[in-house]
């Protein structure tokens, strides 16, 4: 723990004395040293790409300069570092946006099922890409929800695609709709929806912090399979804002289950 220590001299015509307080600061030395160590870590997402692409510029520039097979495949790595770089800016930004909403109500009333509806199908290409499905199970008519449709499209869209990127080739992802009378965390009636993958599974010493920004279990390979380490990060404050819950359940070997439940009108 960090303490201030402030002494005040007081000179009241009836009175002079000393006032001293004593404060527990840590808790702000905590949010300060969060903050010092988000700055590091997107200091160093953002100039490892960079030092690549400074890199294959001098190369193209000098010894590869009349190699067009070099230069080929050098452009080829410059646009994936480039790329990789606008995720993370990308990322950063709306990352950014969703804690500067977080305290204000969401004010659309939506169809929750129409919007977890297409975002399964905006990601059923990509999901084919690796010879897997997206299956959908919900119930019929509208699921009524206060909320912002891009935000809570991001939710799914981040939880699906992680589903289909971690899952595993072969696995197919599920993703399941049910309206509950009353749900406990929400204290009231609610809509849960869950998403589950078939694939290797997240040791449980690491469920507590996933939703830290840029905390990975594997860094490498969230990297190769064009991750930021952000996701979570932004499916969690949009949550919080709409006063729902994220609980994460995950089995090594068979696969891991992401269940969003929202508060429903
Ligand atoms: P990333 O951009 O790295 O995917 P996220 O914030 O979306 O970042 O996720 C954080 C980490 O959580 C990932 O790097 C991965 O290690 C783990 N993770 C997320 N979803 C899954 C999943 N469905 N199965 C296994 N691990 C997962």
């Amino acid at each position: 723990s960090t303490f201030s220590l402030k002494v005040a001299a007081i000179e009241g015509e009836a009175f002079q004395g000393v006032l001293i307080t004593f404060e527990d600061v840590s808790p702000l030395e905590d949010v300060g040293q969060m903050r010092r160590d988000f700055v590091a870590n997107v200091s160093h997402e953002l100039r490892t790409p960079l030092t690549a692409l400074l890199g294959f510029i001098e190369t193209l520039r000098g010894p590869a300069k009349d190699d067009a097979r070099a230069r080929d495949r050098f452009l080829g790595i410059m646009q994936t570092e480039a790329s990789r770089m606008n995720r993370l800016v990308r990322d950063l930004l709306s990352l950014s946006r969703v804690e500067s909403e977080e305290r204000i109500r969401p004010g659309q009333q939506l169809d929750l099922l129409g919007t977890v509806q297409s975002t399964v199908k905006a990601l059923e290409p990509i999901a084919e890409d690796k010879g897997i499905s997206v299956n959908l199970t919900a119930p019929n008519g509208e699921v009524m929800v206060n909320g912002d449709c891009d935000q809570l499209n991001q939710v799914f869209t981040n939880l699906i695609e992680n589903a289909i990127k971690y899952g595993g080739n072969g696995g197919d992802v599920s993703v399941t709709v049910t309206v509950l009378d009353r749900d406990p965390t929400v204290r009231g009636p609610a809509v849960r929806v869950e998403v589950t993958d078939q694939g290797q599974g997240i040791d449980p010493i690491h469920i507590p912090r996933l939703t830290e920004r840029f905390y990975r279990v594997d860094s490498h390979r969230s990297r190769e399979m064009g991750g930021t380490g952000l996701g979570l990060a932004i499916v969690k404050h949009i949550i919080n804002r709409h006063r729902g819950r994220i609980q994460i359940s995950s089995a090594l070997g068979e696969g891991s289950t992401f269940t969003v439940t929202l508060p429903r009108l």
